[in-house]
């Protein structure tokens, strides 16, 4: 029997895993969902899922922040995380004992700016940088194909903005208040006004407060990186109105100091949606035979 190339890929999530079985050309064959509860329960069933199957390599976005450092002592592991049994967590370890192949190891965002650069909302760009709004807040960015690291990962949702002058809310981030997180992840927005973000008004003001605040943020992440595309998702996008808010505020903030390609091109919402992460872990995979 000829042997098949296959690729095995694992979204991360702190909800839930979603670990997958690809073949060459990136087709998945077999998939399951994990819920994430404790690394000895999940990851167990991780390992029986992988376990069908001979996998030539991994790719693992996950959900941080993660060390991916290959200087350091805890390369390949979860690191400061409050989920309840994750932090320290030996990811590429385990895997790596388990299996014996190679594994690519990113941030769950990274995954998925690679995974609309490929074949998404920036596919043709140089650049993507995928933001999401959801739980956390949260950025990656691919550059020529490749995701990037240097001595970390970013954590493009703990910048700081200024705040608006009438917004009094004291933020929700427990490292640093009113940080960008802290203003407009989907739990400080319902901490703010007291009931469930997709239940608000559209014309209620806290969206104006998360459009000037995600506005700043983006061009503060257009200044350092320059991107050729943005592409923000994450389940507090699924406000419709708010995409066209944002852009406005990025102009607002930008003032004219640095071209940007057209503003509609510029910005856009994920095309992979709910894919994104686990086709991001796929490309990885194959990334990491094929560096
Ligand atoms: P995660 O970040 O855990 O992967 P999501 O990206 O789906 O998950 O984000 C979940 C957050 O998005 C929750 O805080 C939820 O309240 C918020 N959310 C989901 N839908 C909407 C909506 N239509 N409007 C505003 N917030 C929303
Ligand atoms: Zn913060």
């Amino acid at each position: 029997m000829e042997a098949r190339t296959l690729y095995g890929a694992i979204e991360a999530g702190g909800t839930k895993f979603i670990c997958a079985v690809a073949d060459a050309d990136l087709q998945i064959i077999d998939q399951v969902r994990i819920d994430t509860t404790v690394p000895a329960e999940t990851m167990s069933q991780v390992k029986d899922f992988f376990s069908q199957y001979e996998v030539v390599s991994f790719g693992v976005g996950s959900f941080g922040p993660i060390d991916v450092n290959h200087d350091s002592d805890t390369y390949g592991f979860i690191t400061k995380t409050p989920k309840q049994g994750w932090a320290n967590y030996d990811f590429v370890g385990d895997l790596t004992r388990w299996f014996g192949k190679p594994v690519g190891w990113t941030t769950d965002v990274n995954g998925a700016s690679l995974a609309e650069y490929t074949s998404g909302a920036a596919e043709g760009a140089n650049s993507c940088l995928y933001l999401t709004v959801g739980t956390g807040v949260g950025g990656g960015f691919t550059i020529n194909g490749d995701i990037y690291h240097a001595f970390g990962h970013p954590e493009m949702g703990h910048i700081h903005v200024h705040k608006h002058p009438n917004d009094t809310f004291e933020g929700a981030c427990p490292f640093h208040g009113d940080c960008l997180e802290g203003l407009v992840s989907g739990p400080a927005i319902e901490k703010r006004v007291g009931i469930k973000g997709a239940d608000i008004s559209p014309d209620h003001e806290v969206w104006d407060y998360v459009a000037y605040y995600l506005g700043q943020a983006i061009a503060s992440y257009s200044l350092v990186l320059a991107p050729e595309r943005v592409v923000i998702g994450g389940g507090v996008m699924h406000q419709e109105h708010l995409l066209d808010r944002v852009k406005e505020q990025v102009i607002v903030a930008l003032n004219g100091y640095v071209t940007l390609p057209p503003i509609d091109q510029y910005i856009q919402l994920p095309k992979l949606g709910d894919n994104a992460g686990i086709t991001g872990a796929l490309l990885l995979a194959k990334d990491t035979v094929e560096a």
